[in-house]
């Protein structure tokens, strides 16, 4: 069964209620979801409902080893995710033998995460899990639980590989949520080839998240990256403190002196920067009545320190954002309410934030017991910017329960995350989400906008558009938001780079016999023969089995991209931050990258791929880094095509020879371009799938004679489509790419190809084939939705184009796909 529905709609306690009723009557039941932070909220759900035979416990990562024994032996509800399964639970099934004997039922929560190559993965792991079970005499109930997505129930078996049944009728009790969609508006900045910049989405999403922190709005920012999510906290934290110092210097201490540079010579109307320059020395503000100084900075007073100077609020300069909102083209938004606390408020607002208790709120006390580390332990003007927080599912796990338990009591008001929250910790009582860029799918959307306004209360949300087609199209054509579902979660688990590990994994769980084949899929037997004649698996009357030394699980990377990977090492001090794949490190943290670890910003010195290492050192740039790659494609084989218009659509494998060329520097606030820095960088080669249109000559020619740049014209329509493919697939931009050509080699025609970034392909490419009509229509309309007359990054632009944007034909690109979609 499949649940397929939007957030706070009760699908928890629709498999929890036959969950814990199996536990009840002697079974046992196995949870997976993708993060460890969603189990550890689930579990303590579980634990308030205090039924002593529900005997619920985490198996993850963080799980002490003493513990483990205990959870294998007597938990009858156990909360994991696929990669223990995978390297853990299922090569040691032996020593689970009676939790599985037992098993009911299998819940797979936020499934819609299981998308791609790492679906590809899970989906091959649920099937040697129900060979395992079957192994013990059990056959449990497949439970799944999914945001809302199209044909959900046809994913579901395709994740599974059994036969699904589907609940997508929500009647939930909802609160009403705004939606804005909002485009930052374009700068007087010039970008590559003259194209006009707009502002970024994360500086944005900073000042919003800022302003509604001092407004007493509880605040979640969601950003795509963690270096995004990162900046953005870091940012509005300077903003915070800017206010602080701004309102510290009106009320100096002895021990504080005043910047030298102060009334008058910065007029706030005409700061030549786009940068959020505090107003430090306000005419106005002279003239405000001093408040009484509630000894600021010094020990914690016996009055606590919100005493507030709610005038003195109302006035700052620095609250407001100038110069931008002075020069926003962007759809206005209303300033959010200014409350009459103060932003030091540790007391519940009840009579402004509307949600709040006094009763069930924390006390002013409870903000003293969280702080950063380079946070002071007093409540200070200088404590305001610790109000706000990042967040990401690499932390420690203490530290992840300390930062949830913060913004759920409100000491922190505002966090920027990327998605490690979307997958389901339960943070309630939010009254606004930011949301700085297109998250990739519908479902992440409202998964996102679901997170504020819980309990029936009214709520905010902004979509704030990036600097990208998908993202402009959906700004200008709301109804792509508000309609049906039109992406699908696509994963392929026929792909050989994901089967073959994991035929490897089962063969060493239980030797494979070829009763087992049906459940792995139909070009099972062609991978076995491949794998036998590697030396990985050996035939034998019985079956085919695992005779080697090192551990099968290991061959499958479920969450990477493959090979070995690059240590991330401060040069300076030796210190190990992280580790990075080998093909994200050539985009990532080659020579000269900005890489952020945990709100602390390096430079990259050196990639030494031979070493497996890159080295970094701590800086504070004002730029960030994009790498750019040139491709060539060859075709090697055609698996379907179909007439599109006067031209062919065409589904196959391809080989693709990616090489990082350069990388583009972009001012991190303003987003101007600051130079394209050449790299050398060896060329990685890739087998897999693509979808590809073909045009010929006839139906051209008209186009080229009416004096349009064919190539730019195939090059920018091949831009705005990678942008616009994830409307229709589950994917991200980054997962996949393009080649365009006014001839190609191995097609003779005008070609745009786009394939799929992962080795064997992750079901991208296949649904633009299946979708093309559609896909080709809304790109052409994200074109011409643009307001720039050559050509931005909002349109037809792409930051990892590896020949700089060149060359690149707008209103070509528009008469190309009219000519392609002419007979559609
Ligand atoms: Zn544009
Ligand atoms: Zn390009």
């Amino acid at each position: 069964m499949i649940i397929s529905t939007g957030t706070a709609s009760g699908k928890s306690l629709a498999y929890l209620t036959p969950a814990v009723a199996s536990c009840l009557d002697g079974g046992t039941v196995l949870y997976l979801t993708p993060t460890k932070a969603l189990a550890a909220d689930q579990l303590r759900g579980l634990r308030e409902l205090r039924i002593t035979q529900l005997r619920a416990a985490c198996f993850d990562g963080d799980t002490p080893f003493e513990e483990r024994t205990w959870v294998r032996q007597h938990a009858n509800y156990v909360l994991t995710n696929p990669d223990m399964l995978h390297r853990s639970i299922l090569p040691r099934h032996a020593q689970w033998s009676s939790f599985f004997r037992r098993l009911r039922m299998v819940v797979v929560d936020e499934c819609h995460g299981y998308r791609g190559v790492f679906g590809s993965h899970v989906a091959q792991i649920l099937r040697r899990l129900r060979r395992v079970c079957a192994r013990y005499g059990s056959r449990p109930t497949f439970l799944l639980a999914s945001a809302t997505a199209s044909e959900p129930g046809a994913f579901g078996m395709r994740l599974t590989g059994l036969e699904m049944d589907e609940v997508t009728v929500d009647a939930s009790p909802k609160g009403s949520t705004t939606i804005a969609l909002w485009e930052p508006p374009l700068t007087e900045l010039r970008g590559e080839g003259g194209a006009p910049v707009r502002r970024t989405a994360t500086a944005e999403a900073a000042d919003l998240l800022a302003d509604l922190v001092l407004a007493d709005v509880r605040t979640l920012a969601f950003v795509r990256s963690r270096r995004g999510a990162e900046t953005v906290a870091l940012t509005a934290r300077a903003k915070l403190a800017d206010v602080a110092f701004s309102l510290s210097t009106r009320h100096p201490r002895p021990s504080t002196p005043r910047q030298p540079n102060t009334a008058g010579t910065t007029p706030p109307k005409t700061a030549p920067t786009l940068n959020h320059q505090p107003s430090a020395a306000d005419p106005a503000s002279t003239t405000q009545p001093a408040p009484p100084e509630p000894a600021l900075g010094h020990q914690p007073p016996s009055e606590p320190a919100h005493t507030a100077q709610p005038t003195q609020l109302e006035t700052d300069p620095a609250l407001n954002h100038q110069p931008d909102t002075a020069e926003s083209a962007g759809p206005a938004m209303p300033e959010p309410p200014r409350t009459t606390n103060g932003p030091f408020t540790t007391e519940p607002a009840a009579s402004t934030s509307g949600h709040a208790s006094t009763a069930t709120e924390p006390t002013s006390e409870s903000s003293l017991t969280w702080a950063l580390p380079d946070a002071p332990t007093q409540p200070d003007w200088t404590d305001l910017p610790n109000k706000i927080a990042a967040y990401r599912a690499g932390y420690l796990a203490e530290d992840r329960r300390l930062l949830e338990k913060a913004l759920r009591s409100g000491t922190i008001m505002g966090l920027a995350t990327t998605n490690a929250l979307e997958l389901g910790v339960d943070v309630s009582g939010l009254d606004a989400v930011l949301i700085a860029g297109w998250p990739g799918t519908r479902a992440s959307l409202w998964q996102q906008a679901g997170r504020a306004g819980r309990d029936g209360q009214d709520a905010l949300a902004v979509l704030i558009a990036r600097d990208d087609p998908l993202d402009t199209y959906l700004v200008h054509h709301p109804q792509a938001l508000f309609g049906q579902p039109v992406e699908a979660i696509v994963l392929d688990p026929d792909n050989p780079y994901v089967l073959g590990p994991h035929l490897c994994a089962a063969a060493a769980e239980i030797p494979l016999t070829d009763d087992d084949l049906p459940i792995f899929g139909t070009t099972t037997s062609t991978v076995l023969d491949d794998l036998v004649s590697q030396g990985l698996l050996r035939r034998r009357p019985a079956g085919w089995f695992w005779t080697r030394r090192e551990r099968a699980t290991d061959l499958a990377d479920i969450r990477g991209g493959g090979g070995a990977p690059i240590q991330v090492v401060e040069s300076s001090t030796g210190r190990l931050l992280g580790s990075v794949d080998e093909p994200s490190a050539h985009t990532t943290v080659h020579t000269g990258a900005v890489y952020l670890h945990q709100g602390e910003t390096f430079l990259v010195e050196l990639l030494d791929l031979e070493a497996g290492v890159a080295l970094v050192s701590s800086a504070i740039p004002d730029f960030t880094t994009f790498a750019r790659d040139i491709t060539d494609i060859s075709i090697l084989a055609t698996q379907r095509s179909h007439p599109l218009g006067p031209g062919t659509l065409h589904f196959g494998e391809v080989e693709v020879t990616r090489q990082v060329v350069s990388y583009l520097k972009r001012r991190l606030q303003s987003g101007e371009m600051l130079g394209d820095e050449p790299l050398d960088l060896p060329p990685r080669t890739l087998r897999t799938r693509a979808v590809w249109w073909t045009l010929p000559a006839s139906a051209v020619a008209p186009l080229a004679e009416a004096g349009i740049d064919l190539g730019g014209a195939a090059h920018a329509a091949e831009h705005a489509s990678i942008g616009l493919l994830p409307l229709f697939a589950t994917c991200d931009r980054w997962d996949i790419g393009g080649v365009s050509t006014e001839l190609h080699a191995d097609t003779g025609l005008l070609t745009v190809f786009v394939y799929d970034g992962h080795e064997g392909g992750a079901g991208f490419a296949e649904r633009g084939y299946a979708r093309a009509a559609d896909w080709l229509t809304a790109t052409r309309e994200a074109i011409t939705s643009c307001e720039c007359e050559r050509g931005c990054p909002s349109c037809i632009q792409s930051p990892k184009c590896g020949n700089g944007n060149e060359p690149l034909d707008k209103r070509g690109a528009v008469r190309l796909l009219n000519t392609l979609l002419s007979s559609q």
